[in-house]
């Protein structure tokens, strides 16, 4: 079974979801990063990008906010770029934690291994796997590239935030000990722990993360760009884990009333991608209590129900 959507339904959809989500005042700031604790919690913006480069977007969508842990996606697609999906599934894994995003329980709990590239121990190893080995300038070179190819433009780094981050991510140095200890980094501890955190300090807009989203449905060509960002088989891969553990321990809440693959922020980021269909991103600074943007999920949640899309729906959905 298949069915059309038209491009004025879904400008409509994202508007009215915008314009509802709007008046949505639940939820706080991050406190546990200075930085974000004084971004502007009214801020808000929602992107739509079709595979053909055609963009919907309402609200603070130049605003450039923390990426943090949406970044977590982009460089697990550099790590099965540079290795192979299978090596990451190997060194890392793709697991569900069902656990909150900073759990040192995740590295214990799956035997020792990092479980997946989408949690912060994952992430950190994902960073060390990153070529070339042992040269932190190359490395970041190559996150920072990878991004522009994903985004089709630049990120730049809030220096501000990348300070206030470095200064206070003690439970992330624990962590990183925790995996060495345990042989999952494959690089240098402390810089690995480094180049993630400077990392989650890049700032992004909504239509920048809208783009990647974009990029993951198109089966990795960049539609803004039209330049090939990663292999077409590394699009279900991404997909798959954004799907398990997007919304760490309210995933399966998450996948089960948006029927959207996608992965969340601190920073109030959080992009969602329909194979095929669509990218969408939404940005607004206050989270509820898993940390996960409450107007973000609100306008995505809305945007979904009112066309009546989900990746688990018998009938498929093409663009008209
Ligand atoms: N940089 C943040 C941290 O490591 C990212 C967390 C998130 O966005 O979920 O705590």
């Amino acid at each position: 079974m298949s069915r059309l959507i038209t491009r004025q339904e879904i400008a409509e959809a994202a508007e009215g979801a915008y314009t509802m989500a709007r008046v949505d005042n639940g939820g706080h700031n991050a406190h546990y990063i200075p930085y974000l604790a004084n971004v502007p919690s009214d801020l808000f913006a929602l992107t739509v990008t079709l595979p053909d480069g055609e963009v919907f977007s309402f609200g603070d969508d130049a605003y450039l906010f923390g990426i943090e842990s949406v970044s977590k996606v982009a460089t697990a697609i550099l790590a099965m770029k540079q290795w192979s999906p299978e090596m990451v599934l190997r060194k890392i894994g793709a697991d569900a934690t069902g656990l909150p995003f900073s759990s040192i329980f995740s590295i214990l709990l799956e035997n020792d291994h990092p479980s997946t590239p989408l949690v912060n121990a994952g992430a950190i190893s994902t960073c060390s796997m990153v070529k070339p080995l042992g040269n932190p300038v190359g490395k970041w070179k190559a996150i920072v590239d990878n991004m522009v190819s994903l985004f089709g433009s630049e990120p730049s780094l809030i220096d501000e935030l990348y300070r206030s981050e470095s200064d206070t991510n003690y439970n992330n140095r624990s962590m990183t000990w925790l995996l060495k200890k345990h042989d999952r980094l494959y690089d240098d501890p402390m810089m690995s722990l480094d180049l993630y955190t400077r990392q989650c300090s890049l700032g992004v807009t909504c239509r920048q993360l809208s783009a990647m989203a974009a990029t993951i449905a198109n089966g990795g060509v960049n539609p803004l760009t039209g330049e090939r960002a990663f292999p077409e088989e590394i699009s279900p891969k991404i997909i798959s884990m954004m799907a398990s553990v997007g919304f760490y321990q309210h995933t399966g809440d998450w996948m089960f009333s948006s029927g959207l693959p996608a992965k969340t922020g601190v920073g109030g980021g959080i992009v969602g991608v329909l194979p095929g269909l669509l990218g969408i991103a939404a940005f607004s600074p206050r989270l509820d209590q898993a940390g996960n943007s409450v107007r973000a999920q609100a306008a995505i949640k809305q945007f979904m129900q009112t066309l009546g899309l989900g990746i688990y729906n018998s009938t498929q959905v093409e663009l008209a």
